[in-house]
């Protein structure tokens, strides 16, 4: 079952349009890493693909952290004496500082100023703020508005609780063949920011729902989380099926006009890592590779040394490095659906290279095997048919039970589904068998392989 052609079939403006409802929809919402936000979040998740929630009480210890209390707001406001608010939450929830503990009082600007949070270089955007684990209340508001409020008096108001309650994650499994997993894991808690979660929420979503009810290699888990804490949570108490974990992918910032942009796994030449290359390098859009830094999303905690997880971080525009990170601007203008859609076929490509990376053996190895008396120069519709014969001699040339056929694409620079159609034919027509899929479970042989090949390029370099 070939995940890729299933996919092309879709129109892709009407999956882009879908995927930026979605975004739209979830966009209002005031998440945090805890709270009835990030419940209604997974709900609405829920809708569209079967999703578990969990709740982990506060207190609960995971590794060096403790679930924190958990917060709720309703309203927040500033008002000016004349009774008009200034600052308004129901507007925006931006304008409060994310954790913020409640407030409830009047007071002069002097007194309040300490409190609100501003951009001078980008006047006419809010920041995104949180405390989360600093008791602190505050306000988030552009720096005009700031500048307008007069000197006087201020109701304040913050109508939040932060007590005793859970953190909510949401989880979904896909059964395999293989109990080894594909992790794919984005983060749920940011509230009103668009590119920043609600684009990977989005695409990991459609992705599920893509991937629900077919026969598929490997099984995959879904993660739906509140960031840091979340990850911390999900790996402290899910250390047994951690360890099933193959090949992983943290999904961020993808619905933005940026190329994209791939970090590497802690390991560096982890197949996940091949593989998104590998798509990316054959891809229309530019595209750039970051090595691994213990900075960033999710990953972090996956890659931690005691985990080591084979997890990168696919993204558009990279955290941090584009000005309405963090920030009002960062709304459903930034992301566009062209966008979300070609991420979501990214990620099907690199799903696609998972599910039919294999090692194979060549029947025949002592000299070529005679194509003509077997068919073999015939086109059978991935290209022409130099490109076709090309694929299939590389694929008898380096099938030798240690190749894979990532191996065998990244050494010939033919793209996987040229390369995996000719391995079809070949073994069709007798001349190549598959490795027992027993050898590829343990990570050990095949990494052994892909790290042999990484040595091999850069002693020829
Ligand atoms: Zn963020």
């Amino acid at each position: 079952m070939v995940l890729l052609q299933d996919f092309l079939q879709k129109d892709p403006v009407a999956l882009g349009d879908e995927l930026h409802r979605f975004a739209r929809e979830l966009y209002p919402i005031c998440r945090s890493i805890t709270g009835d936000g990030l419940r209604k979040t997974l709900a609405m998740i829920q809708e569209r693909i079967p999703l578990q929630t969990t709740e982990v009480p506060t207190g609960t210890r995971v590794f060096d952290w403790t679930v924190p209390r958990e917060w709720n707001i309703r309203d927040a406001f500033i008002k000016s004496a004349d009774g008009k608010r200034v600052v308004d939450f129901q507007k925006c929830n931006l304008h409060v500082l994310n954790y913020s503990t409640p407030v409830q009082a009047t007071m002069p600007l002097g007194e309040l100023r300490p409190h609100l949070f501003t951009i001078p270089e980008k006047p006419d955007w809010i920041p995104y703020r949180t405390s989360y684990y600093k008791e602190d209340w505050g306000f988030c508001l552009s720096h005009n508005q700031m500048l307008s409020l007069k000197d006087g008096e201020y109701e304040v108001c913050i109508d939040s609780t932060v007590q005793d309650g859970s953190l909510t994650l949401g989880e979904y499994y896909l059964s395999g063949r293989s109990a080894d997993e594909v992790l794919i894991s984005c983060h749920a808690c940011h509230p009103s920011l668009a590119n920043d979660n609600l684009s990977g929420l989005a695409v990991a979503t459609y992705l599920a729902q893509f991937l629900a009810g077919r026969d598929l290699r490997y099984s995959y888990r879904f993660l739906f989380i509140p960031g840091t804490i979340g990850a911390i949570t999900w790996l402290a108490q899910n250390q047994a099926a951690a360890k099933r974990i193959r090949h992983g992918l943290v999904l961020t910032c993808i619905g933005d006009k940026g190329g994209f942009r791939y970090k590497k796994s802690r390991r560096g030449n982890a197949e996940i890592d091949h593989a998104v290359t590998h798509v990316l390098t054959h891809h229309a859009e530019s595209s750039e590779f970051l090595e691994f830094s213990p900075y960033g999303y999710d990953e972090r905690q996956y890659c931690s040394p005691g985990f080591n997880l084979p997890v990168g971080c696919l993204m558009r525009s990279v955290w941090g490095s584009f000005s309405e990170y963090h920030t009002s601007a960062d709304n459903l203008e930034f992301i566009h659906p062209t966008q979300l859609a070609e991420s979501l076929r990214i990620c099907v490509e690199i799903l696609d290279v998972l599910e039919g990376n294999r090692r194979y053996r060549n029947l025949n190895p002592h000299c070529e095997p005679q194509m003509g008396k077997r068919g073999l120069y015939r086109p059978t519709g991935g290209g022409t048919i130099e490109e076709e014969l090309n694929a299939r001699l590389w694929v008898l040339n380096l099938s030798d039970g240690d190749h894979s056929l990532l191996d065998i694409a990244e050494r010939s620079h033919i793209a996987f589904p040229m390369i995996r159609d000719a391995a079809d034919l070949l073994c069709e027509s007798g001349l190549l068998s598959a490795v027992s899929e027993e050898n590829d479970a343990g990570s050990s042989p095949h990494e052994a392989s892909v790290a042999n090949v990484a040595v091999a390029r850069r002693s020829r370099s």
